[in-house]
């Protein structure tokens, strides 16, 4: 996007990666340093405490006001492209999860916003869980909640026509629910259970596509506020956000192969990149003057564990890593300092080019950007989106620079 903005002809490509499955929340900042789990409710001065206490962290190496414009871009962006979203300009916001714990995030979609409102003043509200959708317990979140909002009330309703179904997925509700027949089907099945309630939280269905129209519709027919609650993966959040990424950016004239991946690369004598690219195999090939090489973690593909060592997966850059496998995890899944193999990852210049073995930029147009840079443990700093956005527009940003 940062890219197409400004009028560099490209083409992106790439299959499932860790979007498919995000909350749809774009965090900054939440925690730093981890250990301590120290919460930040200004992100811009955890920034600060972060890159004074890591100076390798990506955001080292960008201005505040690059993050801030980086933010602003793409949230015009997400707005163009009909998935507004809204936050506080210099706070976190509290948003619920799916297992009734809270976490800091720096911008909500709109149809999660109210709920950070209602999170806030705690008026009585109603949460709906699904029969048959699995990973998603209202009384378990008002349990969690039960001495901080003692006026939360549950309800199980059926989703329309799955009655006959064990289980039931939030995909195809979330597309059932743009047939205005299955909202008014799904309002008929809540509306009982609403009562003195004066505002409803529900799992993150509402709609695929559209879902402005369908949070404002189901609104309607409730007579009360909405806001959806993400669920664990797969996440329609974050399904909306790769739908719209690959829509809007098709809409600014990017060459858009989804579903296709790289199978081989080449590094040109005239220093450009020719790539290899397909479903299954090599179909098409792509030259570039440069790349933005984002091709995730362990999900999305770009880093691949084999017994004993951690791989780049493209263009088998080196990875900073532990020496030893053995210290990789700790013992705890849960403990508290996080593990070590969740900050392995690329390292890169203050160009946000990827380092070959004598530490040198390893071509001088390719560029990193994303979860699969180190020093970045992004699940519990909850900077995950702020890493990906944020070293996409310094990637973008140093390529002009270099190439003009
Ligand atoms: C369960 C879950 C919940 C999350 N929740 C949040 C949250 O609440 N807030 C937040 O800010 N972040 C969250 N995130 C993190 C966020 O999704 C990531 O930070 C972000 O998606 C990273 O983007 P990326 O482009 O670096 O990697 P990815 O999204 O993983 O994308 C990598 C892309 O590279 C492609 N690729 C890999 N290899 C190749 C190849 N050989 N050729 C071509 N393409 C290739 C993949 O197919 C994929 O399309 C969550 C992630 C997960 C998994």
């Amino acid at each position: 996007m940062f890219a197409a903005n400004r009028e560099l002809s490209c083409v992106a490509l790439g299959q499932t990666g860790e979007i498919n499955f995000a909350t749809g929340f774009l965090d900054l900042l939440g925690v730093h340093p981890v250990d301590e789990k120290r919460v930040w409710t200004d992100p811009w001065a955890g920034i600060d405490a972060l890159v004074q206490d890591i100076p390798q962290h990506p955001y080292a190496r960008l201005p505040q006001e690059d993050i801030q414009s980086a933010f602003e871009e793409i949230l015009n962006f997400l707005e163009e492209t009909g998935l507004p979203y809204n936050r506080r300009m210099n706070q976190n916001s509290g948003v619920l999860t799916s297992l009734g714990t809270l976490k800091p995030t720096y911008c909500v979609p709109h149809s999660m916003w109210n709920g950070v409102d209602a999170l806030e003043k705690k008026p009585p509200c109603l949460l709906i869980d699904i029969r048959g959708l699995k990973g998603f317990s209202a009384r378990q979140i008002a349990a969690a909640l039960q001495n901080e909002w003692p006026a939360l009330r549950t309800a199980r309703v059926s989703f329309p026509d799955t009655d006959h179904l064990n289980e039931v997925f939030t995909e195809h509700m979330a597309s059932a629910l743009i047939i205005s027949q299955n909202r008014e089907k799904l309002a008929r099945a809540m509306r009982p259970h609403i009562k003195d309630a004066q505002i409803v939280g529900l799992p993150a269905i509402l709609g695929l596509y559209r879902t402005l129209e369908v949070v404002s519709n189901l609104q309607e027919l409730f007579g009360v506020p909405l806001f959806e609650i993400p669920t664990i993966p797969p996440s329609v959040p974050g399904l909306r956000l790769k739908e719209a990424f690959e829509r809007g950016l098709r809409a600014k004239g990017v060459d858009y192969f989804s579903q296709n991946r790289v199978f081989e690369v080449q590094h040109k004598s005239d220093g450009c990149f020719e790539l290899g690219i397909g479903k299954m195999a090599p179909e098409n090939t792509v030259q570039s003057r440069g790349i933005i090489l984002a091709s995730g973690r362990f999900i999305g593909g770009g880093l691949h564990a084999d017994r004993k060592h951690i791989k780049e997966t493209i263009f088998d850059l080196p990875v900073c890593q532990p020496v030893n496998r053995a210290e990789w995890h700790h013992r705890d899944f849960l403990d508290s300092r996080g593990h070590l193999v969740n900050r392995a990852g690329l390292e890169i210049d203050d160009s946000f080019r990827p380092l070959n073995s004598s530490r040198q930029p390893a071509f001088r147009t390719l560029f990193a950007a994303g979860s699969l840079l180190a020093y970045n443990d992004w699940k519990r700093m909850k900077c995950g989106a702020g890493v990906a956005i944020t070293s996409a527009f310094g990637a973008v940003k140093s390529f002009i620079r270099i190439n003009t």
